[in-house]
């Protein structure tokens, strides 16, 4: 393929990217945005397989098939809640990727025949890379760990961290001067040092990070994947490489900035590994006891009341219950009852959780509120149901300055007249914080799996 055609082959691929990311930021046009990625990526991939000076196609084509059969067959068997998980791990290959095309660009002949400034501007592009690469990579690792349960969600805290990554950071830093002053490949010495200390400063920053905070980590790592893609694509000299990992890395960092205000947390403090977060004196002693009612209570509740409002949490995707809580919603409209959803932004596992499931069971948008458009009409409710929700209605997070998700704004549900709690136990949260909300004298428990739960309700309330 002649140069030119390529040049306009990544520029049009360059164009779908924006058009995708553009599209992707409302529910209605979010379908589109995929298929402009898809087409996107399928005329980058054409044209730089068969661009100029690339040989061995048919290995590429081949080594391109095994994978898409992989990708095909993960993606169709992993689970809508295990979404997150397979983007962190997502974003581990993206980190590897750089610091393999780090070291191979160094070791490159034809860049070491480079001179001068050109020389070290390779250097420092190489150097870079695998910096970010490598954090990107372990940090990923730990993120899919937390996500899947295999790793403490609880942060790690140790006294002197932040000074132990303060001096990891400089010793980087000289290893770079080291790198960047050898002759030939002399410098692959100081590029290991450097790759292992990386490694260990991505983990430490993920494993200081826990509590409410993972969905920053998540967004953050999506945006130091895009930067990494970047730094490889500066290595390779390939434009549209550096044009995707920049969307990828700013929209990651716009979307990570967001979410830092929607929580409340310093976005510094968090990429930072936490800085300043420490939780502050004992925890709070919970007063009250836990009282529980049965299904058939529940729809008595739900027959009385004129206004309710749903705040749907992880448990409601783990239990698939956004079907039948929409035939619940339905019943309930028909019976004159004003039904609304309630959504926290970091509700779920992944931004947008929540909405994306409730679309799928055909939730009109109108009914689904955020967070802020509830709180001041909480005490004008007269049933809240929580289903399958716990940190995103803790009120910990309002009075306890303890407790590790301490200043991030919930949905104050305690506010309205009756609050229905659905979960199978007294268990806590992804955070690891205990709820007080369930020890609230307005707060009853309705144990059981979500959907189970709600198709009983249904059975009542159709009765
Ligand atoms: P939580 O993880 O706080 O709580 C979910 C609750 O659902 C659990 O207490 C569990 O209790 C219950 N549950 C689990 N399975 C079922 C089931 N089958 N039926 C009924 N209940 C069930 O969820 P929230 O949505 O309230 O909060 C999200 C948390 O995840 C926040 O801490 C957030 O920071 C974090 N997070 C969010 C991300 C995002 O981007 N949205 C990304 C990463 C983390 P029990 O076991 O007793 O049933």
């Amino acid at each position: 393929m002649a140069i030119g055609i390529q040049t306009a082959a990544y520029l049009f691929a360059s164009i779908l990217f924006i058009l995708s990311l553009g599209s992707l930021s409302s529910q209605e046009s979010a379908k589109r945005g995929v298929f402009y990625g898809i087409i996107g990526m399928a005329i980058a991939i054409l044209a730089t397989v068969l661009g100029e000076g690339v040989a061995g196609q048919v290995y590429i084509i081949v080594a391109i098939a095994i994978a898409s059969v992989i990708g095909l067959m993960l993606a169709r068997k992993v689970e809508m809640t295990s979404m997150p998980q397979l983007v962190a791990i997502l974003h581990s290959f993206v980190g590897l990727a750089a610091v393999l095309v780090g070291f191979g660009s160094y070791l490159d002949p034809k860049t070491q025949s480079l001179h001068g400034a050109a020389h070290t501007i390779h250097l420092v592009e190489v150097f870079i890379g695998i910096f970010i690469g490598a954090i990107t990579f372990t940090g990923s690792i730990i993120a899919w760990g937390k996500l899947e349960g295999k790793v403490r969600s609880k942060a790690l805290m140790y006294p002197g961290r932040h000074a132990v990554n303060v001096s990891l950071l400089l010793a980087c830093i000289v290893l770079g001067v080291l790198f960047a002053s050898a002759d030939g490949t002399n410098g692959l010495i100081y590029l290991y040092i450097m790759t292992v200390i990386a490694s260990f400063i991505g983990v430490m920053l993920v494993m200081a990070i826990g509590g409410g905070d993972m969905p920053v980590v998540v967004s953050m790592l999506n945006s130091y994947s895009g930067w990494a893609a970047s730094a490889a694509g500066f290595m390779l000299g390939n434009d549209l490489l550096i044009v995707t990992g920049a969307l990828v890395g700013s929209s990651g960092a716009i979307l990570s900035i967001h979410m830092c205000h929607a929580m409340n947390r310093s976005f510094f403090s968090v990429i930072l590994g936490g800085f300043g977060n420490a939780p502050k004196g004992e925890a709070k002693a919970i007063e009250g006891e836990v009282t529980s009612l049965n299904h058939e209570e529940v729809a008595a509740l739900l027959k009385e009341a004129k206004s309710i409002v749903i705040v749907p949490g992880y448990g409601m995707a783990v239990a698939k219950a956004q079907y039948p809580i929409y035939d619940m919603v339905q019943t309930l409209q028909k019976a004159g009852k004003k039904v609304r959803f309630a959504i926290h932004p970091v509700a779920g596992r992944l931004p947008g959780h929540m909405n994306v499931l409730l679309a799928e069971a055909n939730v009109p948008y109108d009914i689904v509120l955020e967070m802020d458009e509830i709180n001041e009409d909480m005490p004008n409710t007269d049933v809240v149901m929580v289903i399958g929700a716990n940190d995103v209605v803790n009120p910990s997070a309002q009075d306890d300055p303890a407790s590790s998700i301490y200043g991030m704004p919930v949905i104050e549900v305690w506010k309205a007249e009756k609050v229905i709690i659905m979960k199978r136990s007294m268990s806590a949260g992804y955070s690891g914080e205990d709820n007080p909300l369930f020890y609230k004298q307005n707060s009853e428990m309705l144990y059981g799996d979500a959907k189970v739960s709600v198709e009983k309700l249904l059975g009542f309330l159709k009765g």
